[in-house]
């Protein structure tokens, strides 16, 4: 008998194959697998939480799983988009399950967390896009855990009216959004997305609480440039975004977006350059940097440097 098993990423099957080059020296990461990273796994597989960590294959899973930072991912393991350069799995999801925030709450709670990444499938299948599975996820979280500060890292809520609303009004500590690429690449790096839509839910939330802080990351390697990637930034700075991260793009599979190429770690520096001239409150930018990667020293970093900027003000 032959077990035909559901292509992780059916919408990308008959996508012709691109080689995947050897990544250079500043992108190998060695294999960490202490202690803690598996009592991190075996967590998040008691509580049957699925993590963006393992399910985006993060190449910096065992650095932050042996601190026992791992990001949550909500609203089941399947996703209803199909971005060309995400390896998270595609298709029709489960119903939500109305146990998940406290499972979260419950896993936050024994991983000590002072500060929890929080992140999402898209759910377009659903009336509020999820907006509201979301929010009592932050308010499970803040209720077993006081004193944990909570980011959530949303989808775009596309063509669900004002659902973002029920997320802002939970407060979360940083609400984060990623415009992932540049305004040109949206067609096929995030087909199902907008540019203009993602940057005013970013503005909506600084709107709706500027107590929030606000965060955005990109990936390079995908085919912009300098030019465009500066565009971004002041687009990004236009919509009162706080803190951005800036990362390389890694290809999951031969079926995914090809590399166009590595960015130095000199290129880096001269984005985190860039981006702090442009204002924003806090930056971070390095080939491995990805939006949750050293969440809990940035969301530190991003206080102190707002009370820095009021205290110049004052
Ligand atoms: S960088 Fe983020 S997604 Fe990657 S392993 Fe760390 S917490 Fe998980």
């Amino acid at each position: 008998m032959t077990i035909q098993l559901r292509p992780r990423h059916p919408e990308k099957a008959r996508k012709a194959d691109s080689a995947i080059p050897r990544k250079p020296h500043w992108i190998r990461r060695k294999k960490v697998e202490s202690a803690e990273y598996y009592e991190t796994r075996r967590l998040m597989r008691d509580h049957n939480l699925a993590t963006v960590c393992e399910e985006a294959a993060c190449p910096n899973i065992g650095e932050c799983w042996s601190k026992r930072h791992a990001t949550m991912m909500i609203m089941g393991e399947v996703c209803t988009r199909g971005c060309s350069f995400c390896n998270v799995a595609t298709g029709r999801p489960d119903a939500l399950d109305a146990f998940e925030p406290g499972r979260v709450a419950v896993a936050v709670k024994k991983l000590g967390l002072r500060h929890v990444v929080i992140t999402s499938v898209d759910r377009d299948d659903l009336a509020d896009g999820g907006a509201a599975h979301i929010a009592q996820t932050i308010r499970a979280v803040r209720h077993q855990n006081q004193g944990t500060t909570v980011e959530v890292l949303t989808p775009d809520f596309l063509g669900k009216g004002n659902a973002a609303d029920i997320v802002f009004e939970a407060a979360p500590d940083v609400f984060n959004h990623n415009l992932e690429t540049v305004p040109h690449l949206y067609p096929t790096v995030r087909p199902g997305a907008r540019y203009y839509t993602s940057l005013r839910l970013l503005h909506d939330a600084k709107r709706a609480n500027p107590e929030i802080f606000t965060k955005s990351g990109l990936m390079v390697g995908l085919g912009e440039t300098l030019n465009d990637v500066k565009q971004v930034m002041d687009d990004l700075r236009a919509a009162q975004v706080d803190f951005l991260t800036v990362g390389q793009y890694l290809q999951p599979t031969a079926k995914h977006h090809p590399i166009d190429r590595f960015w130095s770690p000199e290129e880096f520096a001269q984005l985190e350059r860039i981006a702090r001239s442009k204002g924003f409150l806090h930056v971070s930018a390095t080939p491995l940097t990805r939006s949750s990667f050293h969440a809990d020293e940035d969301f530190a970093a991003l206080k102190q440097a707002r009370q820095q900027a009021l205290a110049n003000r004052a």
